[in-house]
């Protein structure tokens, strides 16, 4: 059994450090949010007086923060204080599982290794039920022996565990997946839209297309019109799920990997701009699949 810092204990990491104390790990998190620290309480996670006083007494580091910028942050450390790599002991495991930037992966990465640490991204996807559950996909980017050390520890809270290759690498399946995932839901949601407008009914369309060449999860989970799903969100007037705001962001980090590689992804872009829109307004807390409201709100107008 390993001691493990968990830093991060919001919605994704509170359920997954709860998962690693169930298994029987001794597990010392830290949040600055006081309610977070009151739920892994409850749940046997120890805390620390601070980020730092928790890596110390670590042979692996799980980080699960917002973004890249939070990553950097307490990996470095802030305004002269030390970080996280200077606090742990020497050879350290620092596995990132937040959801940041392939080049800021690879950053934290090189980070670490010249800190004298071992380190790996390993970014998740499966959402809150499946950090609940003990079921995330993980999608990793480590050398062959990292991956060997975190296997193991990362089986307790996932059910799928996808080594991706090198550092870094876990990110760009993550960012490559959600691109997909992005554009095929908008895909979906333009299409029972203009079935509307064609007088079909949505459960023709499903019956149909489900059956044919345009079946996907956006289609057969994530169903965005009431009726032939009846678990996707569109059923509970599209509580997520899988938020707007989320897919605003994972998008905005395939914009970047985009930008950073030169590649001509036309739809990844315009399905990065109509999720960025969505998410300033009223999409920012519903279920991405809400995007289809947009569209024939949208296709009204454009109508009147
Ligand atoms: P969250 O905001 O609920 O949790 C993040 C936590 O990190 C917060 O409690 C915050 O207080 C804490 N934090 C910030 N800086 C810290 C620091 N220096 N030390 C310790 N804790 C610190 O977010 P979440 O929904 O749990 O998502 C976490 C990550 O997982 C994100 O990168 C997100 O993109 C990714 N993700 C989320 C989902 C999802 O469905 N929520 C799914 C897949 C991936």
């Amino acid at each position: 059994m390993s001691d493990i810092a968990f830093l991060g204990l919001g919605h994704m990491g509170g359920p997954m450090a709860a998962n690693l104390v169930k298994a029987g790990h001794r597990v010392i998190g830290f949040d600055p949010v006081p309610a977070a620290l009151d739920t892994a309480r409850a749940n046997g996670i120890e805390i620390a007086d601070d980020a730092n006083d928790a890596a110390a007494q670590a042979d692996i580091v799980i980080t699960m923060l917002p973004s890249g910028r939070h990553v950097i942050a307490a990996y470095q450390g802030e305004e002269g204080a030390p970080g996280l790599l200077a606090s742990a002991k020497p050879n350290t495991l620092f596995l990132d599982c937040s959801t940041i930037a392939v080049d800021e992966a690879r950053q934290v990465h090189d980070f670490a290794v010249a800190a004298g640490h071992r380190a790996a991204d390993a970014p998740v996807s499966g959402g809150v039920v499946g950090a609940e559950n003990g079921t995330l996909a993980f999608m990793v980017g480590a050398s062959d022996d990292d991956f060997a050390t975190a296997e193991p520890i990362l089986g307790v809270m996932g059910a799928r565990i996808v080594h991706c290759g090198g550092s870094g690498l876990g990110q760009a399946a993550k960012v490559c997946n959600n691109m997909i995932l992005g554009i095929s839901q908008i895909a979906v949601a333009e299409a029972f839209v203009l079935g509307e407008r064609l007088g079909l009914s949505h459960q023709a369309l499903f019956d149909v297309a489900s059956n044919a060449s345009g079946q996907c999860w956006a289609l057969t989970t994530n169903c965005p019109v009431p009726g032939p799903v009846p678990t996707s969100p569109a059923n509970r007037d599209y509580q997520p799920g899988f938020a707007g705001a989320l897919m605003s962001k994972d998008l905005g980090l395939a914009e970047s990997a985009i930008d950073l590689t030169g590649v001509d992804a036309q739809l990844g872009r315009h399905a990065r701009e109509i999720y960025k829109t969505f998410a300033a307004g009223d999409g920012a807390g519903q279920d991405f699949s809400g995007i289809i409201n947009t569209i024939r709100a949208q296709s009204a107008a454009a109508n009147d």
